[in-house]
């Protein structure tokens, strides 16, 4: 980086935040996918919007290039800065600056990591709804419009963002949305914003849509003979009207993983995994009771509800360190995160596809997803002997398959640099021009995260 450009940024933040050190830039270089490191040139944490604005500024006269920085817990490349060029890591815009409880509303700065956040929240008996399973940040989770267990009730984490403020490639700042939960006022640039991973402007505030936290809560546990028999049932709990707070799949190889590191005891079988949530005991209990007789009536093998809040929070607890688990039975193997999704009505026909080409193409791992949601993935890692295995070739099966199929190639961790590929296969080559007229008229520099999404 050239020397008056950092003299520059120093000037805008002072010298204890800008980094040019190997130490700052190997730590942000990289994210939680396969995807190989790039450095950036230099590492900046502004406190404030003012300072993002002139950051920006610089960098867009300078034609450098600008990446935002959460928690650095993408699956998919989204925040690796391939051009080089500043991360502007949010960690230190870290505030709660409002919470309207009486309007089930927050507003914060896009460094909090919502795990902190909620802990907070839950003072004033709320919580912000979507739920990645690393602690990630908001900044992160609205760029990748980030989903999780509880999508299947509260939505993604655009169903749940009503304002933003966001600084442009240009240094201007504008204020999308409204705290009014019902918005109709010209285009709709909140939700352009949301899931653009940092290639169309940095957000710096939001507004958030909470949820009251559940009165009554209770875990369900119901096994199958097979992973398309578990997914099957999926659809008949969604189709009965049943409003689950969360509904996971996971294939036998999950639960063994699962058994393995968290000393949980789950029978090892497909497994739906559920939670619901009730105004009284009395909603809930009629719930339970129908799940049960839809599961029973799918073909489940075993069932138990009513499961107790320790024992509740520790298969969670399972259930979100899933990803880790399987890192740490395959401590550095090659491996592959796929994250399809499809319709309801599509979702078994899929699990039993990708089940069955795991299997033939002879990988290890699992097969989970937010089953109520219609996604889907896998973690895979080919055996350690068999250089020949294609993981690429895997992923491009599945997203073929759940493409064929009414879906998409990416249900929640984002385009990044890997699904690039299957971008005009998905939307065709005249969306992605209208996208890239878009990223043009926004950033007519390319600086902001190039190289993801639609490519240079
Ligand atoms: C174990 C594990 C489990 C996971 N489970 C899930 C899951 O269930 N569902 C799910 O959706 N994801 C999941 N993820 C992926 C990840 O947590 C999400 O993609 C999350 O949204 C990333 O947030 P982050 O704060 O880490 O963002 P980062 O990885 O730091 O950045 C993500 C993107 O946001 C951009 N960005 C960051 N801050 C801003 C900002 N202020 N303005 C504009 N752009 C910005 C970055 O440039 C990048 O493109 C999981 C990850 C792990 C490691």
């Amino acid at each position: 980086m050239k020397a008056d450009l950092l003299a520059q940024l120093v000037n805008v933040l002072g010298e204890e935040r800008v980094s040019v050190t190997e130490a700052d830039r190997l730590l942000h270089g990289r994210d939680q996918s396969a995807h190989p490191p790039h450095l950036p040139d230099a590492v900046v944490w502004p406190h404030t919007t003012a300072e993002v604005s002139a950051i920006l500024k610089l960098a867009n006269e300078r034609r450098t290039p600008i990446v935002g920085w959460g928690a650095g817990s993408s699956l998919e490349g989204n925040p690796i800065p391939l051009r080089g060029g500043i991360v502007v890591d949010f960690q230190q815009m870290n505030q709660i600056v409002a919470v309207h409880a009486a309007d089930f509303q927050a507003v914060v700065q896009p460094g909090i990591f919502y795990k902190d956040m909620n802990k907070i929240l839950g003072r004033h008996g709320l919580f912000f709804a979507p739920d990645p399973g690393a602690n990630a940040s908001i900044g992160g989770m609205i760029a990748n419009n980030a989903a999780g267990t509880r999508t299947v009730k509260y939505g993604a984490t655009r169903d749940n963002v009503l304002a933003l403020e966001v600084v442009l490639a240009n240094g201007d700042i504008i204020r999308t949305g409204s705290r009014s939960v019902k918005q109709s006022a010209g285009y709709d640039l909140t939700h352009l914003i949301i899931g653009s991973e940092g290639t169309l402007g940095l957000v710096t505030e939001a507004t958030l849509k909470l949820a009251p936290l559940p009165e009554h809560f209770s875990a369900v546990l119901a096994t199958f003979s097979s992973t398309a028999v578990a997914a099957a049932a999926v659809y008949h709990i969604i189709g009965s009207g049943l409003g689950p707070a969360a509904l996971e799949l996971l294939d036998a190889a999950a639960i063994t993983y699962m058994n393995l590191d968290e000393a949980i005891n789950l029978p090892v079988a497909p497994t739906l995994l559920m939670e619901f949530h009730g105004p009284t005991v009395e909603t809930l209990q009629t719930e339970l009771a129908l799940v049960q007789e839809i599961c029973t009536d799918g073909g489940a093998t075993h069932f138990s509800a009513g499961v107790g809040r320790e024992e509740r929070d520790r298969l969670w607890h399972g259930r979100h360190q899933l990803g880790e688990i399987l890192f740490r039975a395959h401590p550095g193997e090659r491996y592959l995160i796929t994250d399809v999704a499809v319709p309801i009505s599509h979702y078994p026909e899929l699990a039993a596809y990708t089940a069955d080409l795991m299997s033939r193409m002879g990988l290890q791992g699992a097969l989970f997803g937010h089953a109520g949601d219609g996604n889907l993935h896998t973690v895979v890692f080919p055996p350690a002997d068999n250089l020949a295995i294609d993981l690429h070739s895997f992923n491009d099966q599945v997203v073929e398959k759940a493409l064929r199929l009414d879906g998409t190639c990416t249900g929640e961790h984002g385009v990044g640099i890997g699904k690039q590929k299957y971008m005009v296969y998905e939307h065709g080559e005249t969306a992605i021009g209208v996208m890239r007229q878009i990223k043009n008229l926004l950033d007519p520099h390319g600086i902001l995260n190039p190289g993801k999404v639609l490519g240079d």
